[in-house]
């Protein structure tokens, strides 16, 4: 069922509380990298400019009580210079303090609160906080799409104690990429899966098995899946105690006539540092295999063409994953040829959360993706196909 959208509040005079991602990444007290502010702003600058008396509040790392290193005063000045106006920060989120400043806001004003997670019973989602840190706010807004699978004070507990509670922009356009183009996608419909673990991909690839008419995977994930078919994987990373899964997702696919790409070849390595000399293994239908003593870092040369042919057909594609370990240039080949493929792509592209967004953006190919996910988790649960408590407990439209 349809939430209740910011963009169907009249916020006019009226206090609303809204729920922000800014666990930025901090070195030294300076933030480096302020995507997630950035991403707020949107939502930010639309309910001052319709007037609401606005109170964000956010978590930030994961304190174990009040701890100057987690406080939120570099988000709040960081936000005060891109709005060009004041963000006062209540010392706490809760308690005297932060009730007085947020009794004495004026329309078109924005206070931020201190770090939720200075207290334990916002994890907790204690009901006696959740009610302190809804307040007198009429309204809610949830804008931080990462943490709306968890139910937390912030996120869930406070939608009990105001009379709406709304989704943001940011949260109602990862809604949009995440649930609604990929519920009736234009075809073919490609999901390019990579990363570490099948373990921590098997729901989704569950999940979107019904969906789509393709999948490529890569990663260590891949060598899984290799292994399973009983080619010899060398000292790759496996998880030797999912190679019945891995047979068991080749045997659905092959049922639903769902293709289902492995790698050709591997790109292997002696030794995992960057500057290593790497090769890349004999197609495995030619007797390829990864040596004993090496490892494999990266999809190989024919595996790149077959799954850049492959983004090429494709009309939707979502990508969760890196095709190889592309933290080190020498083993980033292969996740940079699928980055730029899709860049190249007239279809619809999703970059489903987590590393491949580091990847796009390492590539510098994030103005070239449809979509960007802001989530981790919260991405993968969307995917998997359940309803992240945040965004279940807001408002029906
Ligand atoms: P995930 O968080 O599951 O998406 O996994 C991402 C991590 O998987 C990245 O840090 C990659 O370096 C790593 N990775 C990808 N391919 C491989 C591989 N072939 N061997 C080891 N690690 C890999």
């Amino acid at each position: 069922m349809a939430k209740l959208s910011i963009r169907d509040l009249d916020v006019q005079g009226k206090e609303v509380l809204m729920r922000v991602d800014f666990n930025v990444p901090l070195k030294d007290g300076v933030i480096t990298d302020d995507t997630r502010i950035q991403a707020a702003v949107p939502s930010i600058k639309h309910l001052l400019a319709g007037g609401a008396k606005l109170v964000l509040c956010s978590h930030l790392g994961r304190p174990s009580g009040p701890e100057a290193k987690y406080s939120l005063a570099p988000a709040a000045a960081r936000l005060a210079e891109i709005l060009g106006q004041e963000v006062k920060l209540a010392p706490d989120c809760i308690g005297a303090d932060a009730a007085a400043l947020r009794a004495a806001l004026q329309s078109g004003q924005v206070l931020l609160l201190e770090n939720t997670r200075y207290h334990a019973a916002e994890e907790a989602n204690d009901a006696a906080f959740a009610k302190e840190l809804a307040g007198s706010a009429e309204i809610f807004v949830n804008d931080a799409f990462g943490t709306a699978h968890r139910a937390h004070g912030s996120t869930e507990g406070v939608t009990h104690y105001v009379s709406k509670s709304a989704m943001g922009f940011l949260m109602e356009r990862e809604l949009e990429y995440l649930v609604g183009k990929l519920e009736s996608p234009e075809r073919p419909f490609l999901v390019i899966m990579g990363g570490a673990k099948v373990s921590d991909k098997i729901q989704v690839i569950n999940a979107l098995m019904e969906k789509a008419d393709a999948f490529i995977i890569g990663g260590a994930m891949a060598n899984t899946f290799r292994k399973a078919q009983g080619y010899q994987t060398g000292n790759s990373r496996v998880e030797a105690d999912k190679l019945d899964l891995a047979l068991s997702i080749l045997a659905t696919a092959k049922e639903k006539g769902v293709s289902f790409l492995l790698p050709a070849d591997t790109r292997v390595t002696q030794e995992f540092k960057e500057g290593a000399t790497t090769q890349v293994t004999d197609p495995y239908e030619k007797g390829g295999f990864t040596p004993e003593g090496w490892e494999g870092i990266d999809i190989g040369d024919v595996a790149i063409d077959e799954f850049t042919a492959e983004v090429a057909k494709a009309k939707t594609m979502i990508w969760n994953g890196p095709m190889g370990v592309f933290e080190l240039d020498s083993f980033a080949k292969g996740t940079k040829a699928i980055a730029e493929a899709m860049a190249a792509s007239t279809g619809v592209t999703i970059v489903g959360g987590g590393d491949s967004v580091t990847a796009v953006n390492k590539f510098g190919l994030d103005d070239k993706m449809t979509f960007i996910s802001t989530g981790g988790g919260a991405s993968l649960e969307l995917l998997e196909g359940k309803e992240l408590p945040g965004v279940a407990a807001l408002s029906i439209a």
